[in-house]
């Protein structure tokens, strides 16, 4: 092992200790301006750094991982002023999520939760919250999702009639890309049998053509003029609530799939008031943000790398539980479908070209293999090079072809293991027999030397925390640990992959890979301390690791060994 030298951090950092019994390597400031350091944590770490994959402390300075090493040797930098923090439990490189919807989150904690229940608990839910309000309040829900039900067909309008007929009732579906609605808001809306299907959208008819109260893709937007505004202060508010709950589950760093500019200007009064505890990477999404930035340029690590946007967000089909993803082949359930293709090839040209003249990435929903092939079309028309990293935001159907033209192209593929729960139940009858083993292909995307992030696409799925985004990818089950034996089990991976798929991945998807996605000298101290050793936990036991501690810079941004202490 050679001296190595770390320049970056304050002062000079030129001395290298060898500890042989650990075979850490220890750095330290022997600069005599400097004054030691902020915080000293002690505890176990691994770091997801080939150079010294254990150690027992970090010492930080504004921020940055100045020593790590032995218990000993970092101790021993501690002046004065240093913290001395003892940490209990494992701590592994923060967790990042490279695909989240924050002010979703937010809503989504703010509003009906109707995940994982039936109809019939669903519209007691509706009655409920009914019955306090004022008759033309409205009532808002979201994570339903029909593949729980039986028989499992999309609902209508007048089963929520009959609980809620002087409310209007809008009812998010899990994947976010339809929507229920009862008559009230389908008569606001003025939607009738003679409104046509938006472009990109669709409003689902029976068989007199009448609208059913089911919206897909564009046609949700039928109603969101009707739908009161939110506010300012509430957005505000959903991104903090959003936020805390991030710090809750260990997140260091989201990747925020679409935002529009005044979420933008919500994370930058944040950011000024000391109040942003988790590193935002914001992806500017809709024609005012994007014009805005084509103009303006990209705003790179405000805050010490807390906030960048760098990056639009565009959508090129819908989702694959809805019919909305888009298919080269009809779906195997609907002969006549194909789903939906929400942006043109050549505006997506376009937007590629102008992003790149202006150093900004492009990250594209893509699920469908039409949809995902049209990306790479796209990418490769614009000569879009791989040290741009662009890349396809779920990447959920891909053919053997794209499979090896994402690595050929160095494009990364931003997928979100947890929806193994929800694809298990449905992606079959959806696609048949002879295409599912193009859908979720983790295993095949590492092997082929894939670029990876791994994200949630949280609340449009069944869990945002990054356990279940671990334990989902080494085990092919759900947040709720089904199917027992993994669905397409030769698509895990193992805890290392994993934890550099949550961590290093989505760093490289952000360039931040210097600065984040290890525990390493001149990067930030960002970690995230768990219950348990993951490397050592029995994989269906993965899912049951709880979250001791976030640190952020070397700020705590979420304590649980209160909480955790109080157990019995
Ligand atoms: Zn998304």
């Amino acid at each position: 092992m050679g001296v190595r030298i770390c320049s970056s951090v304050v002062g000079a950092f030129s001395l290298l200790i060898f500890v042989p019994w650990l075979a850490l390597a220890v750095f330290f400031p022997v600069s005599a301006q400097s004054a030691g350091p902020d915080t000293i944590f002690i505890g176990t770490f691994f770091t997801l750094d080939p150079a010294h994959p254990k150690a027992e402390a970090i010492a930080v300075s504004a921020g940055l991982i100045i020593a790590i090493g032995s218990r000993s040797e970092v101790v021993a930098l501690a002046t004065k002023g240093t913290h001395k923090i003892e940490i209990n439990g494992v701590a592994l490189p923060g967790f990042a999520d490279a695909h989240v919807h924050v002010e979703g989150v937010g809503q989504q904690l703010d509003q009906l939760d109707l995940r994982g229940l039936t109809k019939a608990e669903i519209l007691a839910k509706v009655a409920e919250a009914a019955r306090p309000l004022d008759n033309g309040s409205w009532i808002t829900g979201g994570g339903w999702d029909e593949g729980f039900w039986h028989p499992s067909v999309f609902p209508t309008a007048s089963e929520l009639d009959v609980v809620s007929g002087h409310h209007p009732v809008v009812l998010n579906r899990i994947d976010g890309h339809s929507t229920w609605v009862n008559s009230k808001v389908l008569a606001l809306a003025k939607i009738t049998r003679d409104t046509p299907d938006p472009d990109g959208g669709l409003i689902r008819r029976n068989a007199a053509r009448e609208p059913t109260g089911m919206l897909v893709d564009h046609a949700q937007e039928l109603i969101r003029r009707v739908i009161p505004k939110a506010t300012h202060a509430l957005r505000e508010h959903r991104v903090r609530i959003a936020l805390q709950q991030f710090s809750r589950w260990g997140l260091t760093s989201v990747h925020d799939a679409g935002v529009d500019l005044e979420i933008i200007s919500i994370y930058k009064d944040l950011l000024k008031g000391g109040e942003l505890p988790v590193r935002v990477y914001a992806m500017a999404r809709g024609d005012a943000a994007i014009t805005h930035y084509l103009a303006s340029g990209p705003e790179l690590d405000l805050g010490g790398g807390m906030l960048t946007v760098r990056s639009f967000k565009l959508l090129l089909d819908g989702a694959l539980g809805s019919r909305g993803a888009e298919m080269t082949e009809a779906y195997s359930d609907a002969p006549q479908e194909h789903g939906l293709e929400l942006t043109k090839d050549i505006d997506l040209v376009r937007i590629v070209r102008s992003a790149r003249q202006r150093g900004f990435q492009v990250n594209t929903h893509a699920i469908g293999d039409r949809a995902v092939r049209r990306a790479l079309d796209a990418f490769q028309e614009s000569g879009v090079t791989p040290s741009e990293r662009f890349r396809v935001e779920h990447a959920s159907l891909v053919t053997d072809d794209d499979l090896t033209r994402f690595a050929r192209m160095g494009v990364i593929a931003s997928i979100q293991p947890v929806f193994v729960g929800e694809y298990s139940r449905w992606a079959e009858d959806r696609v048949g027999p002879s295409r599912v083993h193009w859908v979720l292909r983790t295993g095949d995307f590492l092997k082929a030397g894939v670029p990876l992030a791994a994200g949630t696409d949280y609340p449009a799925s069944d869990s945002g925390a990054p356990v279940a985004t671990l334990h989902c990818l080494v085990t092919r089950q759900s947040a709720a640990g089904n199917p027992e034996a993994g669905w397409y089990s030769n698509q895990s991976v193992d805890v290392d992959q994993a934890l550099r798929m949550m961590s290093a991945g989505p760093a490289f998807a952000a360039f931040q890979e210097k600065d984040l996605g290890s525990l390493s000298v001149g990067r930030y101290a960002d970690f995230t301390v768990l219950s348990a050793n993951p490397y050592q936990v029995p994989p269906n036991d993965l899912r049951t690791l709880t979250v001791r501690m976030t640190v952020v810079g070397g700020h705590i941004t979420f304590d649980g060994s209160e909480i955790s202490t109080r157990k019995p």
